[in-house]
């Protein structure tokens, strides 16, 4: 991989630079992660600057031109990142079609899934939630008993999904049903795209231990989807399954720019609180800690080029992705650890509480991490798809 920019690169820095000049929100708060900011004025803050950058084609950039992305190369997609964090603007994320539900659909959907379903996601006008886990599956997935059958030119749903994050606000779900109960469990399943609006489908909300409202339980009551929102064959949906969760682990537990950011936000804590009546920083201990999770950010950061450079290639995300999510997840947490270690007793200040340090974000964070851990597959499953798939062990 070529690291240098090109002038071309170095031109569309020039153009995204002056557009978000005009356009980024300045004096955003501070955000404690993505799941708080489902919170409902939070959330309504990200849609509209989701929507604002579509307005001036700035959404799924490394999306090819023909269904209205930019068709952004591996080093503009860098350029990109730079220039959002350099003016501490959010990543545009708001829901599962961007980073998941897109890419699966250029690799398994019809053409008019494509054309009609890809559009929106760019624009924003369309949110969309991930319907895969159930209260008796979850690690393992595949065992998963929503069932669908067939009606003439529909499939009828019946069934619950559970953890299922920001359905409150989706405008769809991709849902994994049963089509054959009686083929072996990874064969007789199928990828749905469902109406969230459908009679027949019900919301209740989940609180976490942060107190946010980030997740969901779904039920769904003779919920009639047409055929042509089946994505891949009938009973087949467990690879196109697949594919979505290689995204979601290669872009899981917020990346590298969270890693980093958050090791800078760190850095300045230390700087902030005393230790040993001096700054927590002029530790010799306190700077080596920090420098290490410096290190392991950087190193992520490095492998999430290699996966961007998978995926801008048109390859789908290999099982390299689960290293991303157990290491960034991993380290995550352990940032937030130490932060509750900095802080001494002023970690006990819940978010946004008064006398709080950072507005607690940290406290926060720490509850939240462990919410990333598990996420998007356990960080079990994930050790598993290393030792057997990357790197060759015997099944245990
Ligand atoms: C913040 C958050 C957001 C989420 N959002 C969504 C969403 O939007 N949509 C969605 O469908 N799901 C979502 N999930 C659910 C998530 O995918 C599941 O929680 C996860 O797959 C684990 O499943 P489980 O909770 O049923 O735990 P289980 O599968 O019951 O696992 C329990 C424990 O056993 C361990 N374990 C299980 N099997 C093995 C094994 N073979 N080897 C070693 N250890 C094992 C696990 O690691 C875990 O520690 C979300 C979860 C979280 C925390």
């Amino acid at each position: 991989m070529d690291f240098n920019f090109s002038p071309e690169d170095e031109a569309f820095r020039k153009e995204f630079r002056a557009w978000l000049e005009v356009n980024a929100p300045k004096n955003q708060p501070p955000s404690a992660d993505m799941l708080a900011e489902a919170d409902q004025g939070e959330w309504q803050r990200r849609v509209a600057w989701y929507k604002k950058l579509a307005s001036g084609g700035w959404t799924c950039i490394n999306w090819p031109k023909e269904y209205g992305g930019r068709g952004a190369g591996i080093l503009q997609n860098i350029v990109y990142n730079q220039e959002l964090s350099r003016v501490g603007a959010p990543l545009p994320a708001i829901g599962f079609g961007p980073g998941l539900l897109g890419p699966t659909l250029m690799h398994w959907g019809t053409e008019e899934q494509k054309r009609r379903y890809i559009p929106k996601i760019i624009s924003g006008e369309e949110v969309w939630c991930q319907g895969y886990s159930e209260p008796g599956s979850g690690s393992d997935l595949a065992s998963l008993q929503t069932r669908a059958v067939e009606d003439g030119d529909y499939f009828v749903a019946n069934g619950q999904k559970v953890w299922t994050s920001l359905a409150q606000f989706a405008d769809y779900i991709f849902l994994l049903v049963r089509t054959d109960p009686q083929a072996p469990k990874h064969k007789g399943i199928s990828y749905l795209l469902v109406d969230m609006h459908s009679p027949g489908v019900t919301v209740r909300p989940l609180v976490q231990m942060t107190g946010a409202k980030g997740f969901n339980e779904v039920f769904f009551e003779d919920v009639r989807v047409p055929k042509k929102n089946l994505v891949g064959e009938k009973n087949q949906g467990w690879q196109v399954a697949i594919t979505t969760l290689m995204f979601e682990r290669s872009g899981g537990a917020g990346g590298d720019r969270t890693n980093t950011s958050m090791v800078k936000e760190l850095a300045d804590l230390a700087k902030t609180v005393q230790r040993d009546g001096k700054p927590a920083w002029e530790s010799d201990d306190v700077r080596q800690k920090i420098v290490e999770f410096a290190c392991e950010a950087n190193a992520l950061k490095y492998t999430g080029l290699r996966q961007l450079t998978r995926r801008l290639k048109g390859m789908p995300p290999g099982p390299e992705g689960s290293i991303m999510k157990l290491c960034a997840s991993e380290l995550n947490l352990r940032v937030a650890l130490y932060a509750m270690e900095l802080l001494g007793p002023y970690s006990q200040f819940q978010y946004k509480s008064d006398y709080s340090i950072d507005q607690g974000k940290w406290s926060y964070r720490m509850l939240a991490a462990r919410g990333s851990t598990i996420a998007a597959g356990s960080n079990q499953i994930q050790h598993n798809i290393i030792g057997e798939r990357v790197l060759g062990l015997p099944k245990g």
